[in-house]
């Protein structure tokens, strides 16, 4: 193994520190820092921007994001137990990662960061989900941010990527793709972590569009797929029932059939619909 800077290995920091993984915190760590490093990487060229990075843990990403060239890391962690180890990486980097102790549900990191601005993390399920979600309905496009890097349960990658007729296929896809490209960048083994988690991971890369593949109404969009897939075994003109009282005729006005379910709707299809829907 290369060595990609002056610190102890991982596992002796974590040694060292006493941050034993918890459980509740979802901690299963990167230990491989030629691993974090090829992450970093695939967040695209770093060294004009600045990261923001959600959960470092004993810092192996972090390492990776300031070895690949980072401008300057906003490190944003909830487990007090790792601010002496990203003390140790931040005095080895002077001026380029600042760490803040706290939720990164609860904290507006915009005032600390200057653009453009990527967000790289491994995260938690549930906190990565709802963190992209928040990520990918600003209330303004484009977004603060340019790129997202970020590791879920495959399965949760799965769904970002997913394309029409599939069953992983739905709300979180459209809203990824509606106004990014997003694509698995590398899927790792449960042993790529420490303690090994149940399932296999993978990282996910979305970048920002400029402006939506298709034009629609942001809210009305994220309504109307909310609703279609809620009910995702039914034909559309049952799961959509209400929303107009003449929603046939506006399935097929937008090129839909009305007993088609939504798993085989495409993007585009939805926005038409959106569109056709926010018509009158
Ligand atoms: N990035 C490190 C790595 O790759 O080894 C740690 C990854 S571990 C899966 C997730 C990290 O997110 C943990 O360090 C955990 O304490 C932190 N975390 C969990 N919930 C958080 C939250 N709401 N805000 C900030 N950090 C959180």
């Amino acid at each position: 193994m290369s060595q990609i800077d002056s610190l102890p290995p991982l596992r002796d920091v974590i040694d060292s520190h006493g941050i034993a993984a918890k459980k509740s915190l979802g901690q299963n760590f990167l230990l491989d820092l030629n691993l974090t490093s090829k992450i970093a990487r695939l967040a695209g060229d770093l060294s004009a921007c600045d990261i923001l990075e959600i959960g470092p843990g004993p810092g192996g990403l972090t390492r990776g994001l300031l070895a690949e060239g980072a401008r300057k890391v906003l490190a944003i962690e909830k487990d007090s137990r790792c601010m002496a180890a990203l003390d140790e990486i931040a005095q080895i980097y002077p001026g380029r990662l600042q760490v803040i102790n706290g939720d990164a549900l609860e904290i507006n990191p915009l005032q600390y960061l200057t653009p453009p601005i990527r967000i790289a993390a491994n995260l938690p399920y549930n906190v990565g989900t709802e963190l992209l979600v928040r990520w990918l309905t600003p209330k303004e496009w484009p977004p603060f941010w340019s790129s997202l890097t970020l590791m879920f349960q495959k399965e949760v990658a799965e769904r970002i990527v997913a394309q029409p007729g599939s069953k992983a296929y739905g709300r979180l896809a459209i809203l990824a793709q509606w106004r990014c490209d997003a694509r698995i960048a590398l899927q790792l083994p449960p042993e790529a972590f420490s303690p090994p988690p149940k399932v296999h991971s993978a990282v996910v890369h979305l970048t920002a569009l400029p402006e939506p593949r298709f034009p629609a109404d942001a809210k009305k969009l994220e309504q109307l797929v909310a609703r279609a897939f809620n009910q995702r075994r039914k034909m559309l003109r049952a799961a959509l029932k209400g929303v107009a009282p003449d929603i046939e005729d506006r399935l097929i006005a937008s090129g839909i059939k009305p007993t088609d379910r939504a798993e085989t709707v495409s993007l585009e299809q939805f926005c038409t619909l959106t569109r056709n829907l926010s018509a009158g």
